[in-house]
């Protein structure tokens, strides 16, 4: 079992004081703090490699290249993909979701057509089909969802029809928590023919993922959700797939050639990098997945889980407590309301009392809609947290309980 304690030593951040209290940082699904080793990494990269990749002869640029390309051979390792050639770096999972929505419409859709998503996703995993729909007249279906914020999987079944061209569904939603059946939607989704993305933004930093035994088709996620710095982010997708999109966008490193009546475009993935890569950002994204690797991600999640369990049995204790996302397979997000207490009230008197956690719709409005709130609590676990910080969230929130 991992020790949080000695763990906490890694991350100078988690021994800052707020308001004079020590911080209880609990909004990891929205960013993950970093260790020492990877904003040692960006510092070292600056101070004694820096120098622009693929391009140069010299010394420096090679070494450069090198660093980013063996970041690409970490994140494959990582997510278990069958070649490098499947990793686009992208700016995140909002960029990797983007490029297929926009990519894939282009390439393999017309009017009329239809994409599947969830009533859970994010809107980073909605408003991308939507333009992709108001340009070409496709239609977005909806899974929808039970009370405990679980996929009604008969219901997903019955949204497939002949026009269906790709499902699109996060792993693990931002708000309930709710771990999908994802290795189920792929194979149903398959059956009809029809390929999967996974919004892994809330996957990748908490379980192990292998996307061969998945069989997912396209796989995003962010770097800095993952320890790792912001600005870098991933795009996993079959090379059958990425073979047949058109490049997402157009200039440097993704040509082969160029004259002005036409050009070439470079092979798997650089197709889909242009312009100069974030190689300070893929290697330091590196650093973080080393350093996760070290702990072990079976580790990670087995610490998470323990800990959310706990968080859960205790915060129930408290009177008016109602949690939204309550699914039977549940990762490290909380989402709650405390009898008529705004949630943007507790929040910020929870930030004076040291404790950061997120209030609103968490970028996911349809959601809330379906669960009939304006926005809720959440507190997101790392495996950096302890019983002794869910403990300080608990009393934190009886004492405020008492003000209202
Ligand atoms: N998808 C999910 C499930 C998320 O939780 C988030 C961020 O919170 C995103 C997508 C977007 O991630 P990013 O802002 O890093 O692109």
């Amino acid at each position: 079992m991992l020790n949080a304690d000695n763990i906490r030593k890694d991350f100078p951040i988690l021994s800052l004081s707020v308001y004079g209290k020590p911080l209880v940082y609990l909004d990891n699904a929205a960013t993950t703090q970093k260790p020492r080793s990877v904003v040692d990494a960006i510092a070292n990269e600056y101070y004694n490699v820096n120098a622009n990749v693929h391009r140069g002869v010299h010394f420096l640029s090679q070494k450069a290249t090198e660093l980013h390309e063996q970041a690409r051979e970490t994140v494959r390792a990582f997510i278990h993909a069958r070649s490098t050639s499947e990793i686009v770096f992208t700016r995140g999972t909002t960029e990797s979701i983007n490029l297929v929505a926009t990519c894939f419409s282009q390439a393999c859709m017309k009017e009329g057509d239809e994409v599947i998503i969830s009533a859970m996703e994010h809107h980073s995993n909605i408003v991308p089909w939507q333009m992709a729909a108001g340009r070409m007249g496709i239609q977005l279906k909806v899974i929808p969802i039970n009370d405990k914020g679980e996929l009604l999987m008969e219901d997903y079944e019955k949204l497939f029809s002949p026009h269906t061209r790709l499902v699109s569904v996060a792993h693990v939603s931002n708000v309930l928590g709710t771990v999908n059946p994802v290795k189920e939607i792929i194979s149903i989704a398959h059956d009809h023919g029809v390929p999967v993305l996974i919004d892994g933004a809330q996957s990748a930093p908490h379980m192990p993922i292998d996307v061969q035994e998945l069989d997912c088709d396209f796989f995003a996620f962010s770097g800095h959700k993952t320890y790792g710095p912001t600005g870098i982010g991933v795009l996993y997708g079959k090379e059958k797939w990425l073979d047949q999109l058109p490049p997402y966008q157009g200039g440097g490193e993704m040509i082969q050639h160029v004259s002005f009546q036409h050009t070439t475009y470079n092979e798997l993935p650089y197709k889909f990098e242009a312009g100069t890569p974030d190689y300070v950002g893929s290697h330091a994204l590196a650093v973080a997945i080393d350093y996760l690797n070290t702990l072990g991600m079976d580790n990670i999640h087995a610490y998470e889980r323990q800990l959310t369990d706990y968080a859960m049995r205790q915060m129930q204790q408290i009177e008016g407590m109602r949690f939204f996302g309550t699914a039977d397979n549940k990762d490290a997000v909380i989402s709650f309301l405390v009898g008529d207490i705004h949630h943007l009230d507790l929040g910020t008197l929870l930030d004076r009392l040291g404790i950061a956690v997120r209030t609103g719709h968490h970028c996911a409005e349809p959601l809330m809609h379906r669960l009939g709130i304006e926005g809720t609590v959440r507190a997101s676990l790392a495996f950096y947290n302890t019983r002794e910080e869910i403990d300080s969230l608990v009393a934190a929130i009886q004492r405020l309980k008492q003000m209202f």
